[in-house]
């Protein structure tokens, strides 16, 4: 029985580059090569989830702590295949881990957040502005440590939908060491996996900075660094094979350096810098008195520290039939999006008077502009630098995304669940891509190879 699993895992596995993706959702049983039947669902293990090939229970060793642990976990992290979340609970088992959006109605986390169940005191692990920086003070005896699981997006929804949450004081790590976690890509290298923020605030709180107690929080960590080493070995694989395929077929070409328009003043935008992107209610033109654009959908992302901004805006005007089709957002959605004075409120916190705004084309800051808010005047547009580097006039963020990771210039993307929901959400994360490339790129790249653009399915191209 085990060892069917392990071989219907590794054939699973040499399966991941097959070109049809269509016949490895169908439901039901298959035959995949030898007939080997598989079940759609993969075999875990019950202790860390993890399929029997890569178990990493081994590596847990449980430990005792006078800190309490509160995990609070975004419902869509629970399938996110690396979850270090559930790690921490190995091997911290006086750890409480909570799954909802809506913490409000239960009752294990309203005792703990209350006090009502004699707990010690709650502090939320979040880098707010009145943080309290975890290495410069601790709070004075035992706390219940709250932390919050997920991306930034969803952290942010959580802290929005739960007030008891953000009326707690916060605590705040600055981690010396850029994240173990090199499989899925944090926003910022700032950011940290769940397990480490963990390891690093227990340190912080009970720590004497001896060499035991170094160790003690390091064998926290070894489940985790099993795991990424694992997962590491295999997509390295992957991706080695794949780009020597694409060099393969491209040949051997000759380098040309080419200058990018903005890149430097990209660069020292520094932490000023905040990358935007706006979906607007625009009605078309041919449509006789018709309104004029209004922003709908708001999203920001400031590269330095990695945080996000996202605002549904409920349409003051009559909203364009076409919108919810080309915005990917329900008529429902949008009619529930926040008043017009409370995004301003929002956005007038994010972005300061100094900022540089980076989009794509003017298009979003345009029509912000025409509104009473905040759009500070120092502007860049990403479309010009990009198309610079790509020796094309590429008119999507999106396609662009997908030129310069044909040409290996992009890093892997982030998990759909990561990003926000809309087309607003899939430009935004294109444009960080883009930029984060930008960010990255030489100060003289070489230009990105023109080839025939792929051919799109259908037969239509832009
Ligand atoms: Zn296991």
């Amino acid at each position: 029985m085990r060892s069917s699993v392990f071989r219907c895992t590794a054939l699973e596995l040499l399966t991941l580059d097959a070109p049809a993706p269509s016949t490895v959702a169908t439901a039901g049983p298959k035959l995949i090569g030898c007939g080997v039947p598989t079940s759609p669902k993969r075999a875990v293990c019950e202790g860390c989830a993890r399929p029997p090939v890569v178990c990493v229970c081994a590596h847990v060793k449980p430990m005792k702590t006078r800190t309490r642990v509160l995990i609070l976990q975004h419902p869509r992290e629970r399938h996110v295949p690396i979850n270090t979340a559930r790690l921490a609970r190995l091997s911290l088992p006086d750890a409480i881990l909570r799954r909802a959006v809506d913490f409000e109605t239960d009752e294990v986390v309203t005792d703990a957040l209350t006090g009502r169940d004699g707990g010690p005191p709650p502090y939320l692990l979040f880098p707010g502005p009145n943080a309290i920086d975890l290495a410069q003070e601790r709070p004075p005896g035992p706390i219940t440590l709250v932390v919050l699981d997920g991306t930034w997006w969803q952290a942010g929804k959580l802290l929005r939908r739960n007030p008891r949450l953000r009326a707690l004081p916060q605590l705040r790590l600055a981690p010396v060491t850029p994240s173990r976690y090199r499989i899925r890509r944090e926003p910022h290298l700032h950011c940290v996996a769940t397990i480490e923020a963990i390891a690093l605030a227990l340190r912080a709180l009970e720590g004497d900075g001896g060499e035991e107690e170094e160790a003690r929080y390091a064998a926290l960590l070894a489940p985790f660094d099993a795991m990424v080493e694992h997962q590491l070995s295999f997509s390295t694989g992957v991706r080695d094979a794949r780009h020597l395929r694409a060099a393969i077929a491209r040949g051997p070409r000759a380098e040309r350096r080419v200058h990018v328009p903005g890149l430097e003043a990209l660069r020292a935008a520094g932490d000023r810098l905040v990358v935007v992107h706006g979906e607007a209610n625009a009605w078309p033109v041919r449509v006789p008195g018709h309104p004029v654009p209004e922003i709908v959908h708001w999203l920001a992302w400031r590269p330095s520290t990695g945080q996000t901004f996202e605002a549904v805006v409920k349409p003051r005007a009559a909203l364009a039939p076409s919108a919810p089709v080309q915005l990917r957002m329900g008529a429902a959605t949008l009619a529930a999006g926040e008043a017009w004075g409370d995004f301003r409120a929002r956005w007038e916190a994010f972005c300061g008077e100094d900022d540089v705004l980076c989009a794509w084309g003017h298009f979003p800051t345009g029509t912000l502009e025409r509104e009473e808010i905040r759009v500070p005047r120092a502007r860049l547009d990403a479309r010009i630098a990009a198309n610079a580097l790509l020796g094309a006039r590429i008119g999507s963020a999106e396609e662009c995304a997908q030129r310069l990771e044909a040409a290996g210039r992009l890093e892997p993307a982030a998990d759909a669940m990561a990003v926000a929901p809309g087309r607003g959400g899939a430009r935004l994360e294109a444009l960080r891509r883009i930029v984060t490339a930008l960010l990255r790129a030489p100060d003289a790249p070489a230009r990105v190879a023109r080839r025939a653009a792929p051919a799109q399915p259908g037969g239509v191209s832009p």
